[in-house]
C-alpha cells in the first residue's frame, strides 16, 4: 500500500467509507506512519481505533493491538473483517490448532492486525513469534490500565514497558479515554513514552446530558427515568454490589423492561451470554457492576445510569462515556444519597491498601462529591477535572434547571452543633438519621431511649424538611465540613467545622429543584423513538433496512452494528440511492461492505424482498 497521508485518506474512504478525519486523527495517523510514538487521549467515541488501524494498513507488516478485553476480541476482529481487513487474535480462549493457524498467518504476512492479550507478552514464545514476523506498530489500547492511580489497574500492563527495549524501531501508540494529568504522566513513564508526542483531544461529549439526582426511592426513580426518557432504548445501569445488580435486574424485568444482570459472581458462561445479548439485540438494559463495560463499543447505548455513587470522577466519566458513541442524544443519570457517602467511607476505611492508597481513594471520593453537589455546570466541572476549560453547557441538569444557591450558614451551624453536643455533652456519636430526628424534634423511641429530647438543639430545625436536612448533611460532607466514620456511619467534625461553629465561615448550599427537569418524552413506545434527523417519510424505509440488518446479523452471528451503524442506515433511508455508486457515497459504506451488501440494500430500497 502507498505510504504517507495520501495513503491514509485513501484507506479512510475505501476501507471505512468515511470522507474526512475527525479532530486530531489525521495528525496522529501521519505521525505514526512516519514511525513516531504517540500517546493519545480521546474521549470514548472520539475515534481512537482508526488512529492505529489506518497506520497498520498503510505500514508494512502487522499492527499488534494489545487489549485487556479478551471477551471482545472476537467482535473486534469480526468488525474488521466485515471491512475487508485481515485481522485475527491470540488469546487464552483459543484451541491450540486455531492459535497455530493464526501464528502461521502472521508469519506469512497475511495479517493487517493482530489483537493480543497483554499476558501473552510475558511468554517467550510470543516474543519469539513477533520477532520472526514483521510488526508494523504496537497499539496499547486502554492504556490507563498501566496506572495505579487510575481505577482499572492491570498488573500485566507493566510488562509493556519492555516493548521499547525489545523493538526500538517499531512505533508505539498508547490510547485511553480517561486520564487526568497525573494519570497521563504515569502512563508515559510506565510505558516508556516520555519521548512520544502527546495528542489530547477535547474530552467533551456534547451529545450526553448529565443529570445527578438525590436518591429517594432508587428503583422507582430509575424506572420512571427509563420509561419517561428512554423507552425501548439500550442502556447500562451500574450498581455497586452484586446483590443490588440482581435485585435491580429482577425489579426491571418485573416491570416489563428486558434487563440482564452482569457481575463477577455469575459464571463465565452466563456473563458471556448476557454480554452477547446486550450487544446483539436491540434495546436491552444491562444491570451491572463496573466489571462490565470496558471496550464495549456498542454505538447505540442511549443511557448510562448509576444507582450508587461511583468511586471516582475518572471512573464516572469512563462509564458514562459508554453512552452515545454514535453521537445521538444520550443521558448519563446518577442517583446519589447520604448513604452512599457512608458506605464509600466505610469501604475506604476497611480497604486493604496502605495509607497512601486510602488517601488517594479519599481524594477521589471528595472530587466525586464535589461534582454531585455543585451548583455550577456539571460538564464544565467534569471537563475542568480533566484540565479542560469550558463555559456552561446548556445540556446538563444544573444548566437546564439551575439549582438555587442559599445561605446555609445557620442550618450548618445547627447541624454541626448537634453533632458537637452529642459528643461533648453526652460522649456519643451518631449517624445523620438520629441528628436529623433531633433537629426536627421527633420523639422517636431512639430519641427517648437516649434522652436526646433534653438537648438544647432538640427541635431547633423545623424550618427544613427531613430530605432538606439530608441535603445539608451531604453538602457539608462534600465541602469537607463534616465526615463519617466506621461501620455505623457516625458523624465526626472536621477542622472546617470549627470555623463554621465559630462563625468564621459562611456556608453556601444548593437547593434541589422541586420538579425533575424535563420528564416530557413519550411514554410507553416500545421501540426506540425515531431519531430527530430522520424525515418522517424515510421512517418506513429505515425500519425495513433495520429488519434486513437484523436478519443479516443473525445469519452471520455478529452484532447488527458490525453490518451498518444506525446513522448509516438512516442516511441510506433518507437518500434512497438507486445505484451502487450512489450508495457508496453514504458515510460508513466502504468497498468491502458495498461489494457484500450493496445489492441487498438496493433490493430493500427497491421494494424487493429483503
Ligand atoms: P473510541 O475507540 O475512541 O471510543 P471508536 O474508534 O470506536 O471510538 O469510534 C467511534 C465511532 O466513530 C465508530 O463507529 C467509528 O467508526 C466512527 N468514526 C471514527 N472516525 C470517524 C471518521 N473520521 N468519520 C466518521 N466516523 C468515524
Ligand atoms: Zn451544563
Amino acid at each position: 500500500m502507498s505510504g504517507g497521508t495520501d495513503g491514509a485518506l485513501d484507506v479512510l474512504s475505501r476501507v471505512f467509507g468515511y470522507d474526512s478525519f475527525r479532530g486530531p486523527q489525521q495528525e496522529i495517523i501521519g505521525h505514526l506512519i512516519a514511525g513516531g510514538d504517540a500517546l493519545v487521549l480521546m474521549p470514548t467515541g472520539g475515534g481512537k481505533s482508526l488512529c492505529y488501524q489506518i497506520p497498520a494498513l498503510v505500514r508494512r507488516g502487522t499492527g499488534v493491538v494489545i487489549s485487556p478485553l479478551i471477551a471482545l476480541m472476537q467482535d473486534q476482529v469480526d468488525a474488521m473483517r466485515a471491512l475487508g481487513v485481515r485481522a485475527g487474535f491470540l488469546n487464552s480462549t483459543q484451541e491450540p490448532a486455531e492459535r497455530r493457524e493464526m501464528e502461521a498467518a502472521f508469519l506469512a504476512g497475511d495479517l493487517d492486525l493482530l489483537y493480543l492479550a497483554p499476558e501473552r507478552l510475558r511468554t517467550e514464545s510470543t516474543v519469539a513469534l513477533l520477532d520472526r514476523g514483521t510488526v508494523s506498530l504496537f497499539a496499547i489500547d486502554e492504556a490507563h490500565c498501566v496506572s495505579q492511580w487510575g481505577h482499572d489497574f492491570r498488573p500485566d500492563y507493566l510488562t509493556l514497558s519492555g516493548l521499547r527495549e525489545h523493538w526500538p524501531a517499531v512505533p508505539r501508540i498508547a490510547l485511553t479515554a480517561t486520564a487526568t494529568q497525573a494519570t497521563r504522566t504515569e502512563i508515559a513513564a510506565r510505558l516508556g513514552l516520555q519521548g512520544a508526542r502527546h495528542f489530547v483531544a477535547s474530552f467533551d461529549r456534547p451529545n450526553i446530558t448529565y443529570r445527578i439526582v438525590p436518591k429517594a426511592e432508587p428503583s422507582r426513580q430509575l424506572l420512571s427515568f427509563l420509561r419517561n426518557e428512554h423507552p425501548g432504548g439500550a442502556g447500562i445501569v451500574y450498581c455497586l454490589s452484586r446483590a443490588s445488580v440482581d435485585k435491580t435486574a429482577e425489579f426491571l424485568t418485573a416491570n416489563g423492561i428486558t434487563a440482564l444482570p452482569y457481575h463477577a459472581g455469575l459464571d463465565a458462561f452466563t456473563r458471556a451470554r448476557n454480554q452477547a445479548r446486550f450487544l446483539r439485540e436491540d434495546g436491552l438494559v444491562m444491570v451491572a457492576t463496573i466489571a462490565f463495560g470496558m471496550g464495549i463499543d456498542k454505538p447505540d447505548v442511549r443511557f448510562v445510569a448509576h444507582l450508587d455513587l461511583p468511586r471516582s470522577v475518572e471512573g464516572y466519566y469512563q462509564e458514562t462515556g459508554r453512552a452515545g458513541r454514535d453521537g445521538q442524544p444520550s443521558t448519563a443519570w446518577l442517583a446519589y444519597g447520604l448513604q452512599d457517602v457512608v458506605q464509600q467511607r466505610k469501604l475506604i476505611d476497611t480497604s486493604a491498601g496502605d495509607l497512601a492508597h486510602r488517601r488517594r481513594q479519599s481524594a477521589h471520593l471528595d472530587a466525586m462529591l464535589a461534582l454531585c453537589e455543585t451548583i455550577e455546570c456539571r460538564r464544565s466541572q467534569l471537563l475542568g477535572y480533566f484540565g479542560e476549560e469550558s463555559g456552561a453547557c446548556g445540556n446538563c441538569d444544573t444548566c437546564l434547571s439551575p439549582p438555587e444557591a442559599w445561605d446555609g450558614t445557620i442550618a450548618a451551624q445547627k447541624f454541626l452543633s448537634a453533632v458537637y453536643r452529642l459528643k461533648h455533652e453526652r460522649g456519643q456519636r451518631f449517624g445523620a438519621g438520629q441528628v436529623i430526628d433531633i433537629l426536627l424534634g421527633r420523639g422517636t423511641a431512639k430519641v427517648a431511649e437516649h434522652g436526646h429530647d433534653s438537648l438544647t438543639v432538640f427541635g431547633v430545625g423545623t424550618e427544613l424538611t427531613e430530605s432538606q436536612w439530608r441535603g445539608v448533611a451531604r453538602q457539608l460532607m462534600a465541602q469537607g465540613l463534616l465526615t463519617v466514620q466506621g461501620d455505623y456511619g457516625t458523624l465526626e467534625l472536621t477542622a472546617g467545622s470549627d470555623d463554621v461553629l465559630g462563625r468564621r465561615r459562611e456556608v453556601m448550599l444548593r437547593r434541589e429543584p422541586e420538579r425533575p427537569p424535563r420528564a416530557r418524552a413519550a411514554r410507553a413506545a416500545k421501540t426506540a423513538a425515531p431519531p430527530d434527523d430522520l424525515p418522517s417519510e424515510a421512517a418506513p424505509l429505515f425500519e425495513k433496512l433495520r429488519a434486513w440488518r437484523a436478519g443479516a446479523a443473525k445469519e452471520q452471528g455478529v452484532p447488527a452494528y458490525v453490518i451498518f451503524h444506525d446513522a448509516t442506515l438512516r442516511q441510506i433511508a433518507t437518500q434512497a440511492p438507486s445505484s451502487l455508486t450512489g450508495l457508496s457515497a453514504v458515510s460508513g459504506v466502504g468497498e468491502a461492505k458495498l461489494a457484500r451488501y450493496g445489492q441487498q440494500v438496493l433490493d430493500v430500497l427497491g421494494g424487493g424482498q429483503p
